[in-house]
């Protein structure tokens, strides 16, 4: 449960919001814009782990405080990155879900600090991780005896490189047949542009998946981050339409 929101069950449950939280504005009117598309979540980067350490790395403890502010606009529960174990408690006063990014998913002390709360936890695949190396990490959220664990495939390196990373549709159903943890698809971060977030997103609907993760900005073209692959509040719109179109044939 995330909130009132089951997730895993026959409903997928569509987290969606900016990649990184930048003002109070940017924050509310997205919120507002994706519970009126049918979101149940709202996601936004407030401790950004960058490529580059002269990116914006986000706002930090301020950026918590903007998410909460979304939140109680809107009610809708807040899913948001930690990047350090000394981080987590002061996360997770803000945060209903604690995302584990991909490129910390083998940070074992992480996933140790993690595991000590009973708080929802997404755990999202390494850029290089298998199938066993990314269980294996949820495995130690769970050693931690907190249950509360989901997944989520963004997308692995490959050899392509016009886009982002290679989204795994085969992902969905080989979490599903090895574990029973809830597995969501992030069309986002595995295409890295937004043309391709539709398409991507109906076929892990289609193969599956339990939810999805998705970038939505107000103005994408002015994203402190992930602008390229991020919706407009329309375009999240129609695709919340197909999501239910596709899930409705199935
Ligand atoms: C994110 O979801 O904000 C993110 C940084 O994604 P990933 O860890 O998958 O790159
Ligand atoms: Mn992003």
């Amino acid at each position: 449960m995330v909130g009132d929101v089951p997730v895993g069950g026959p409903e997928p449950v569509v987290m969606a919001g900016p990649c990184s939280v930048e003002d109070e504005e940017q924050m509310v009117s997205t919120a507002k814009a994706v519970k009126a598309a049918g979101a149940r979540v709202l996601r936004g980067g407030a401790f950004k782990p960058r490529t580059s350490p002269y990116s914006f790395r986000g706002m930090g403890l301020d950026g918590l405080k903007l998410l909460n502010t979304a939140k109680q606009e809107t009610g809708l529960p807040i899913i948001t990155e930690v990047m350090t174990p000394g981080d987590v408690d002061t996360v997770a006063q803000y945060s209903d879900v604690l995302q584990v990014g991909a490129r910390n998913m083998q940070n074992y002390n992480l996933l140790d600090a993690v595991g000590e709360t009973r708080m929802p936890v997404m755990v999202k695949r390494g850029l290089a991780a298998s199938y066993e190396e990314w269980l294996l990490a949820a495995e130690y959220v769970l050693a931690g005896g907190n249950n509360n664990v989901m997944l989520c495939e963004r997308g692995i390196r490959s050899f392509e490189s016009m886009t982002r990373f290679t989204m795994d549709v085969a992902a969905i159903p080989v979490i599903k047949r090895l574990s029973h943890l809830p597995i969501i698809g992030d069309p986002s971060h595995s295409t890295g542009h937004w043309y391709l977030v539709t398409p991507v997103a109906l076929s892990v609907i289609a193969a599956g998946a339990h939810g999805l993760l998705i970038e939505v900005h107000p103005n994408p073209d002015l994203a402190k981050c992930d602008g390229p692959q991020s919706l407009t509040f329309e375009n999240f719109s129609n695709l919340m339409n197909q999501v239910r179109a596709v899930k409705g044939a199935l």
